[in-house]
């Protein structure tokens, strides 16, 4: 982590300073450009380890940008919007970005969601896919066996609600998009609005004895999709 360089793409010079001195207080390098054209510049010439994009820039839109860093890799990027903006994060998720943060964000937040995108790249890097057997907050799943229990308690769940809990697990911390979710469970798109995705998440999460509004494994990313928080 103490040789990860962040770029910090943001135009208000204000927000841009306070994002640098607390990167560099995390122990991060930090490099920063307040146009789209300039970010692009410093993705080719630094390669920076994380790219944190404002999508209101001046000079053009913050999809561009994504775009363009897409196309030359797999650098993580994790955007930033308006409070509003729920059709831009879904837009951006899907594009390619790894996760979002809404304004005005605590740098606590940030930090979470900069470990785990990193925390990603690396097992990706490295081609980890989820252990055979894993334990993630009392929940424990053993592929080989498809056997799941919760605090020891055997969990039975159909095939689909099993594909769901380990496509969330594998990509823990980040938020997923419907479309995202529902391509990795059934491997084409929804012809239903991602009605059935809504009905079998609905089953696992009651099965994992999750409450939607203090969840211990899955949380709902409002207009957007899921996350799973298990640590
Ligand atoms: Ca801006």
């Amino acid at each position: 982590m103490a040789d990860d360089e962040i770029l910090v793409v943001e135009d208000d010079d204000t927000i841009r300073r306070l994002l640098k001195i607390s990167l560099r207080t995390e122990g991060y390098r930090v490099s920063e450009a307040s146009t789209g054209a300039a970010a692009l510049a410093l993705v080719e010439a630094n390669a920076p380890s994380l790219v944190l994009l404002d999508m209101g820039l001046p000079d053009c839109d913050g999809m561009d940008v994504l775009a363009r860093v897409r196309a030359v890799g797999s650098t993580p990027v994790i955007v930033v919007t308006a409070r509003t903006q729920d059709e831009q994060k879904v837009r951006a998720l899907d594009a390619g970005a790894d996760d979002y943060v809404v304004k005005p964000f605590s740098m606590a937040e940030l930090f979470a969601r900069i470990r785990v995108a990193l925390r990603h790249r690396e097992s990706e890097r490295h081609g980890a896919a989820l252990p055979a057997v894993f334990e993630v907050d009392g929940l424990r799943v053993d592929q080989d066996a498809r056997a799941v229990t919760l605090d020891g308690e055997p969990v039975h769940l159909t095939p689909y609600e099993y594909r769901l809990l380990t496509v969330m697990v594998e990509n823990r911390g980040k938020a997923l998009t419907h479309r995202f979710i529902q391509s990795a469970v059934w491997g084409y798109p929804a012809a239903d609005g991602y009605k059935t995705l809504r009905v079998i998440m609905a089953s696992l999460r009651r099965k994992l004895g999750d409450k939607p509004a203090t969840p211990r494994f899955i949380a709902t990313e409002v207009g957007v999709g899921y996350r799973f928080v298990g640590e």
